[in-house]
């Protein structure tokens, strides 16, 4: 009951705080990992652990920095960048899940223990078996790509929604496809969000280095938020958030949001990729844009279980953040777009 609990009593128990929230965990009994407060994630995937490539990668903290520069001429790109991602060069990378089924155990193990609801991304089995795992801990995402995905159409995607399958539509990834935001190609999926009020998560922004040469049509011009503009006008109720805040376009992704009040963002994968200096500087300015109140936590994590803590680790000990922006971020800004509180 207190589950339900965590996010109602939350939300009636406002200012009462941690104190009264663990009060509420003793009294119905829930796991000790209720004492801590709900955290929503809103950007994590179910997957194989073969999805990303052959086993073995791993991740690093400030992942970015240790990029090698390749000379195109004496290296094979993508066998230079292979080997980095087997080897990033950390002194404590994070490692990728043994297996399928560990990957969802683990994943699932941390998401209980830190109190965590997800919004997860991935095939629709993956994401069902997941979901029928942990039905607390997930949000059934429901992933789409114009090319993986193009048998699905926009009449799919409505009548998925309305049987329940899925709860927002993310993370899409058209960028890789070649397809930036205002694609013409894309306006029928978000016509369809609107007409059926599916909140949308769409990546835009930052992709590993080479994927403009993985031969998918991935581009960087493309991660540019403000090519969602003429989309908004268009589809004036369309409930979107901007995944990767288009990292590293920032100055673009807040000139929307300023402009859009109704537009979120979230911070996946730039908690784990970013330096701590340089993601600290971006709440900073996400604070000073004025959009305390729409820029919301996500991981992005993939094959990596171990992100999901050390992301966490980082928001909570940041001083970027005032205790009450923190619970925004983590929480408060996600229940309100995604209307986490409309649950019975
Ligand atoms: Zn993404």
């Amino acid at each position: 009951m207190c589950r339900m609990g965590e996010i109602d009593m939350k939300h009636h128990l406002k200012g009462l705080g941690a104190a009264a929230f663990g009060l509420c965990a003793a009294m119905f009994g829930t796991q000790a990992a209720a004492a801590q407060d709900p955290v929503i994630d809103v950007h994590l995937h179910a997957e194989s652990v073969s999805a990303y490539g052959p086993p073995g990668q791993k991740m690093c903290m400030e992942h970015l920095k240790y990029v090698p520069p390749v000379d195109p001429v004496k290296e094979n790109m993508l066998q230079t960048l292979g080997a980095w991602n087997r080897n990033p060069g950390c002194a404590d990378p994070i490692p990728a899940a043994a297996s399928d089924e560990a990957l969802m155990r683990e994943t699932i193990a941390v998401l209980k223990k830190r109190n965590i609801r997800g919004v997860v991304s991935g095939p629709p089995e993956t994401v069902a078996a997941w979901k029928q795992a942990a039905p607390d801990h997930i949000i059934a995402g429901r992933q789409f790509n114009l090319a993986r995905e193009a048998d699905i159409s926009a009449d799919d995607i409505a009548a998925e929604f309305k049987s329940g399958a899925f709860e927002v539509l993310a993370e899409v990834t058209n960028q890789y496809a070649g397809h930036g935001p205002n694609s013409p190609a894309f306006d029928a999926y978000w016509a369809a969000a609107e007409a059926n009020d599916i909140p949308v998560g769409i990546h835009i922004g930052g992709m590993p280095p080479g994927a403009a040469y993985w031969g998918t049509g991935a581009r960087a011009a493309l991660g540019d938020a403000l090519l969602l503009e003429e989309i908004l006008i268009r589809h004036p109720k369309l409930r979107v958030y901007i995944m990767h805040a288009g990292m590293p376009q920032f100055e673009r992704t807040f000139a929307l949001m300023q402009q859009f009040p109704h537009v979120y963002a979230e911070t996946g994968v730039m908690q784990t990729v970013m330096t701590r200096g340089g993601y600290e500087e971006f709440l900073r300015r996400a604070i000073d844009a004025g959009l305390g109140k729409r820029i919301m936590y996500g991981t992005d994590q993939m094959i990596w279980p171990g992100m999901i803590s050390r992301s966490l680790d980082l928001v909570e000990a940041t001083d970027a953040l005032t205790p009450e922006q923190k619970r925004d971020f983590l929480y408060n800004n996600a229940v309100r777009f995604f209307r986490l509180d409309d649950e019975e």
